[in-house]
């Protein structure tokens, strides 16, 4: 067995009022020898590392190394955080249950909210401060007679501890395991290996020593410590820093793909959504859309997790719970049930489940009932997932929800419930399906088990209660649970700065050393005294703590690597900042380049399979079936990818039921209000009549009451009475304007029309024009109702924002009808006109005779022929299938509902093709 050496004695913790401990150390290439000679010896040798990612860098250095030996299968070595091997003693130690954090938690909470001397708001935010300001005293032995001052703060905290403290010893847990551990004489570790350890506080030290004089051997773990070369960049600001330095990872591992890289980032917890975004954009980004965690493992690991509540399939773990508390799903909860993969049977149905959403939210169904969902899987090809809704019903009926029970009685009612769906089984025989969870999803699963079980164990703290309300409870269990997905093997670790304390890697960067960020600001517990935080140095007690502490880490940062490229964004939260203290007096390079290479296009894992492929247009096949009117044409003006996706791939975005109708219903109720007026009462003339017979009021409700039969929804009463009072003063005022044109007949209303485009007619547009009419003067008009903003000018130009009154003129010119006006009917409350273009003034209401313009047509001659070049381009460009990524300006994308799929923002304008 290696022997520690007496020289290397290195010193812990720094605390200026106590002696530090003085353990011996080991190099670290020595520990696994170390480890693998206790199996031998039949030695307890115990490795303790300050955090789980320094685990398992030494789990997976010592399988290598097995591995590397030829070895087949080993003995796991002792290896495991200081917080998991302290909980390992406790349970030893037959001391009681064991608090987990959560438990914790609410056992805070509930002592706080009972506390009648204490009025609080928030007893969550409150019990957490709460609980963390007493580890302090226990951790640093601070006397309680320290909260004996004229502050409620304080006195409450004491009240508060005291109270938790005849509940559990657990804050006091080294103290407790001392003297436990001397009374029972439990077998003490052999040898006891200290890993990356920073700071020892005064209860781990005492507790270390106290094992020191059992007779175990502590020994302090000291990584390679040759400093590495240093190169500085200043950055224009976060994101720039982010990219560039994930194009630098780029370039290095094409030359070298086996390196290591470690990346340093500071306030990696408020940074994390855009470490995440960036790394997959910039690394892995054929999986920046799909977000697959899984495989963003493969390319980079990212230490923190996210609220167990947020994963995909708990979060259809409550979806599945929330049934029970409904007699009405909303339509995230239908969204849910139909679509998560999670779902049993989806993957056998997911079509048609896909499909029954898409007409709910076509129809507007923004809540349905429980009984009235059923009848809707009734009517479609989705057995098992009407098999699996009629359980849950039946369910529902036959468990006891009512009334209060323990928390550990509901926990078994939720596991019931989610066999009942076969959420987490993998096999199900009577369906003969099997699913296979990825790790990731495996995880899920498992922490999802783990946190029902702390749940069971709550039962003295929580009480008795409602179904509701315990559902309610594992929903903010989940959302303190931070679940961390499994670690792949990625060559690139990305880290928050305490968790890099003796990991060492080929290449590493650190970023965020600004000025404001390191060292960090002194921020002392505000439940604590101040005075006896410095006297006791506490974490973040002073600005002269911090720097210390930041010395040390920075000191241990320097050996992380050969060379090490740090890091800071000169303008971070829109303030000028320098670099850290700790860099002053290096050369510092400035970056000026903040351009990015957004989705490079190569991935970095060489391995991973490339494909090649020819992009060109692919032209419309004779077999191909293209329906649609003007809109191919809107599509293809504002962007061609746009079209392709909708007209050419079928793609739609799912519609977002509202409460009321969404703007679509609206312009049908509308146009099927005037479509039935007109087909009844023909000309103006009719229309004066009702006017002055006073009619014309309970005319309009007749056609509005008649318009509601052309929707589909099913809409409360109050929404139609609602709507159908707004159409009531439109079409009031719109009628109203229509008395002060010159007299005229309806002579088409609603009429459909088709138009074939393209120089060889191979595009054909269904139309349905809105309505022509004929004046007395003879002026054939043809009119287009629009509820918005119509523009005229937007039917002009190579790219028209409006084809319609193009495509209108022309379907009728073809075919050899008199064309004199075309307008957009501006129908908007206080808002009500003509806009278009007329062959002469007062054909209609201020509606003035066209006049030529530079590069558009001279006069009303030329309109015709402009216009039909102007499509004939467009459906040719459509029909040979050109799908440029090239949005008409910047505003189009605000519009379109495809930027996920063309990834616009990840163009830069030379690859828009
Ligand atoms: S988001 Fe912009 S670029 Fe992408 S398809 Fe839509 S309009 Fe075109």
């Amino acid at each position: 067995m290696p022997k520690a050496s007496m020289d290397d004695n290195k010193q812990l913790s720094f605390f200026p009022n106590e002696t530090p401990a003085q353990f011996l150390s080991i190099d670290a290439s020595q520990i696994f020898n170390h480890l693998q000679a206790a199996n031998t010896t039949k030695k307890n040798v115990v490795l303790l590392t300050s955090n789980q990612r320094l685990s398992r860098f030494r789990l997976h250095g010592y399988e290598q190394m097995q591995l590397a030996a030829g070895k087949a299968a080993w003995l796991t070595p002792n290896i495991l955080p200081w917080s998991a091997w302290l909980q390992q003693q406790w349970l030893a130690s037959d001391l009681g249950v064991w608090l987990h954090p959560e438990q914790e938690n609410l056992l805070w909470q509930h002592v706080i909210a009972e506390d009648e001397q204490t009025l609080v708001l928030n007893s969550k935010a409150l019990s957490k401060q709460a609980k963390d300001a007493w580890k302090i005293l226990a951790d640093y032995f601070i006397p309680l007679s320290c909260l004996d001052r004229p502050s409620e703060e304080f006195q409450a905290l004491a009240r508060w501890g005291k109270t938790v403290g005849k509940a559990t010893t657990h804050t006091l847990q080294h103290q407790v395991l001392a003297k436990l551990t001397k009374a029972s004489q439990q077998p003490i570790p052999d040898t006891i290996l200290l890993d990356g350890f920073d700071v020892l506080s005064p209860a781990q030290e005492a507790y270390l020593l106290f094992l020191q004089q059992q007779g175990s051997q502590i020994l302090q773990v000291v990584a390679d410590q040759t400093p590495a070369t240093l190169s500085i960049s200043a950055y224009a600001d976060e994101e720039s820093e982010l990219r560039q330095v994930c194009q630098h990872i780029r370039k290095l591992l094409s030359e070298s793909p086996e390196l290591r890289i470690g990346v340093l980032v500071l306030e990696l917890e408020q940074k994390a959504n855009l470490v995440s975004r960036i790394f997959s954009e910039e690394l892995a980004p054929h999986l920046s859309l799909s977000m697959d965690l899984d495989k963003q493992g493969d390319y980079f690991n990212l230490s923190l997790g996210a609220p167990l509540a947020k994963q995909s399939m708990v979060q259809t773990a409550f979806a599945i719970l929330s049934l029970s508390l409904k007699q009405t799903l909303n339509v995230e909860d239908y969204h849910q049930l139909l679509l998560s993969p999670y779902m049993f049977g989806y993957a056998q149905e997911k079509n048609t489940r896909a499909a029954i959403d898409a007409k709910l939210r076509k129809d507007n169904i923004e809540q349905i009932t429980t009984l009235r969902f059923a009848q809707v899987l009734a009517q479609h090809p989705v057995p098992l997932l009407q098999q699996q809704f009629a359980l849950i019903l039946e369910l529902q009926h036959g468990e006891n929800f009512a009334g209060k029970q323990p928390i550990s009685h509901w926990v078994m009612v939720a596991d019931k419930l989610l066999k009942a769906w076969s959420w987490y089984e993998q096999n199900h025989e009577e369906a003969e399906i099997t699913i296979t969870l990825t790790a990731n999803e495996a995880a899920q699963v498992q922490n999802w088990r783990d946190m029902m079980l702390q749940l069971t164990n709550l039962d003295d703290y929580s009480g008795w209660i409602t179904w509701s309300q315990a559902v309610t409870r594992m929903q903010e269990q989940a959302f303190e649970h931070i679940f961390r997905p499994a670690p792949g093997h990625a060559n690139i670790q990305i880290m928050g700065l305490l968790e890099s304390r003796n990991l060492r890697f080929d290449i590493a960067f650190a970023l965020g050393l600004d000025d404001m960020a390191w060292p960090p600001a002194a921020k002392p517990h505000p439940l604590i005294p101040v005075q006896e935080q410095v006297k006791f140095q506490t974490p973040h007690a002073s600005s002269e703590r911090e720097w210390m502490f930041a010395s040390s880490v920075w000191e241990n940062m320097q050996f992380l690597a050969p060379h090490l490229f740090v890091s800071f964004a000169s303008n971070k939260d829109k303030q000028e900042v320098q670099a850290s203290p700790f860099l002053w007096g290096q050369p510092i390079q400035k970056e000026t380049n903040t351009a990015s290479s957004r989705y490079a296009n190569t991935q970095i894992n060489h391995q991973a399979p490339t494909s090649t492929y020819l992009d060109t247009a692919i032209p419309i096949q004779s077999s191909e079936k293209i329906r649609g009117g003007t809109g191919i044409l809107t599509s293809q003006s504002a962007c061609a990818f746009q079209a392709f996706a909708q007209f050419r791939l079928g793609l739609n975005n799912l519609e977002k039921p509202s409460l009321g109708l969404n703007h679509r219903e609206q312009g049908i109720l509308l146009h099927a209000a005037l479509e039935s007026f007109w087909k009844m009462h023909k000309n103006q003339q009719n229309l004066s009549k009702l006017h002055h017979d006073n009619l014309l009021g309970d005319e309009i409700k007749t056609h509005i009451h008649q318009a509601w039969l052309s929707l589909n929804g099913a809409f409360s009463h109050s929404i139609k009475s609602l709507e159908s009072n707004r159409l009531q003063s439109l079409l009031q005022q719109w009628f109203e304007f229509e008395l002060s044109r010159n007299p005229f007949d309806v002579v088409e209303n609603e009429q459909w029309a088709i138009l074939n485009l393209g120089l060889r007619q191979s595009l054909s547009l269904h139309l349905k024009l809105d309505r022509v009419d004929m004046d007395k003067a003879g002026n054939r008009i043809i009119i287009d109702y629009k509820t918005g903003q119509p523009k005229a000018s937007q039917s002009m130009g190579e790219r028209p924002e409006s084809p319609q009154l193009p495509a209108y003129f022309i379907a009728e010119e073809n075919l050899g009808k008199q064309v004199d006006a075309v307008t957009f009917a501006k129908i908007r409350n206080q808002d009500i006109a003509f806009e278009g273009f007329a062959q002469e003034n007062d054909v209609l209401p201020k509606l003035k005779a066209y006049q030529g313009k530079k590069d558009l047509p001279q006069d009303w001659s030329e309109l015709g022929t402009y216009w039909k070049d102007v499509l004939n381009e467009l459906a040719d460009s459509f029909c040979e299938g050109h799908a440029d990524i090239a949005p008409k300006n910047k505003q189009t994308c605000n519009y379109c509902d495809f930027s996920g799929l063309c990834r616009i923002s990840a163009s830069s304008p030379k690859d828009s093709k």
